[in-house]
């Protein structure tokens, strides 16, 4: 569905000829991206410490951010560098008792930001496929157990007690792939002008007003369907999705800024297109079929569908690297439910670009999407103040793994019946219309 343009990169080579200037963005809008990061993503408060999550692809940014969050009155920032080809070493190379042994320290780390209060910013550059060669057994459990040691962090952040947010930037090997027809220089320029549209950062506007305005509408999306408080949801199209889609009790529609547990309005993700809710656990049924690849541990799975029956999948299938699939619901019995529901319509500016990002953080931005796996809390009344036990008594989906993956097309036809039994269209030919 979303295929690379040739036209496009051709547009890109236009214009990065006809400016005549060097390959990086301006210091101008690498500055208005890091103040969006600090200032609209994390709204980093005044004494707050920071926690900056980086690869070494992104220094120039990192840095930036580093100095816009001190001057919006952090206390102290820490950056964890991280670099994806040191990773591929460690998983190649470590045994497999090495690699599921997380120590101590690094775990009393992660719990004393979360006593801190500490805000989290990452900035995410994948390289895409670099863990072809892997042997998928040790990435998994590897994934595992580092999520089962500091299974408390992501559950702080899941549950909004602090803000955090994603931003991206480029590297090379993941421009190249997004641009194979650019050279890698303008390949970068161009995925950095992907991101900064999406991003909605330019040379002259003001990018904390813009997505003022953007929030205001998401939040409009977000009351309008809970005013209808749908039972479930009928997803429809011509090539081969026909799915039903149960909604938890007292469900949310969530999108855009979010309050944290101190009160705290952030945008957990820049850029963000989507209206997403909680699936009731045990009432998915019917067929998806995916319209994007889904890039999971480093392998580019091609055409692939679930079966759902009572909200777990009983089949699925993929053209390429169906193994990935198997290893995403080998994670634990939650992995092989939804955790999110998001409807985007097809007319949306990510879509519109006709780019695949291969990062998920734009690609699910681009199209309707659903999660296997881990439930947010905060898409049911009172679910972050809720134990745990309580919230899977509801239906919500508790697992490790939460991997969205695209099923959004331009003919898709959502149907939505409410509590009392009424049929409300809310998608057609691919956007809402509600
Ligand atoms: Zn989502
Ligand atoms: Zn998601």
């Amino acid at each position: 569905m979303y295929k690379r343009n040739v036209f496009l990169d051709i547009l890109y080579v236009i214009i990065s000829f006809s400016k005549g200037d060097v390959h990086m963005p301006s210091k101008n809008l690498i500055t208005k991206l890091a103040k969006l990061a600090v200032n609209v993503g994390a709204n980093v408060q005044k004494g707050q410490i920071v926690v900056v999550r980086a690869t070494t692809e992104t220094k120039e940014i990192t840095r930036e951010i580093v100095k816009q969050a001190y001057l919006a009155g952090a206390k102290e920032v820490f950056v964890q560098w991280s670099d994806d080809y040191v990773s591929h070493s460690n998983l190649t190379y470590q045994s497999i008792e090495a690699l599921i042994d997380v120590p101590n320290w690094l775990v009393d780390q992660y719990k004393g930001f979360v006593d801190e209060g500490a805000c989290f910013i990452s900035v995410s550059s994948p390289i895409p496929g670099l863990n072809k060669d892997v042997d998928p057994k040790k990435a998994q459990q590897s994934g595992i157990a580092i999520q089962k040691a500091i299974h408390f962090f992501r559950e702080h952040l899941m549950g909004n007690k602090s803000q955090w947010t994603i931003i991206a930037a480029p590297n090379p090997v993941w421009a190249k792939q997004v641009f194979p027809n650019l050279n890698e220089d303008d390949a970068v320029e161009a995925l950095w002008k992907a991101i900064f549209n999406a991003s909605r950062v330019t040379e002259d506007n003001d990018p904390v007003a813009e997505w003022d305005k953007h929030n205001a509408t998401l939040l409009k999306h977000n009351q309008i369907l809970n005013q209808f408080n749908f039972k479930h949801l009928h997803f429809k199209n011509s090539i081969g999705t026909d799915l039903i889609v149960e909604l938890v009790k007292n469900h949310v529609w969530a999108g855009g800024g979010e309050h944290s547990g101190s009160g705290v309005y952030f945008n957990p993700n820049i850029p963000t297109e989507e209206t997403f809710t909680m699936p009731y656990k045990w009432g998915t049924r019917g067929k998806v079929v995916a319209t994007v690849p889904l890039n999971y541990q480093g392998k580019l799975v091609e055409d692939f569908w679930f079966v759902f029956k009572d909200g777990k999948v009983v089949d699925y299938g993929a053209k390429k690297e169906k193994d990935a699939l198997t290893n995403l619901l080998a994670t634990d019995d939650g992995s092989n439910y939804i955790g999110e529901i998001a409807l985007i319509s097809y007319d949306s500016p990510i879509s519109n670009t006709k780019i695949l990002f291969l990062n998920t953080l734009f690609d699910e931005n681009a199209s309707c999407h659903m999660a296997l796996g881990k439930a947010y809390p905060m898409n049911v009344k009172n679910g972050v103040n809720e134990s745990l036990e309580n919230l899977e008594k509801i239906g919500y989906n508790n697992s490790m793994s939460h991997v969205d993956f695209m099923f959004g097309s331009p003919d898709m036809e959502i149907v939505g019946t409410t509590q009392d039994g009424k049929e409300i269209k809310v998608f057609e030919k691919g956007n809402f219309i509600i």
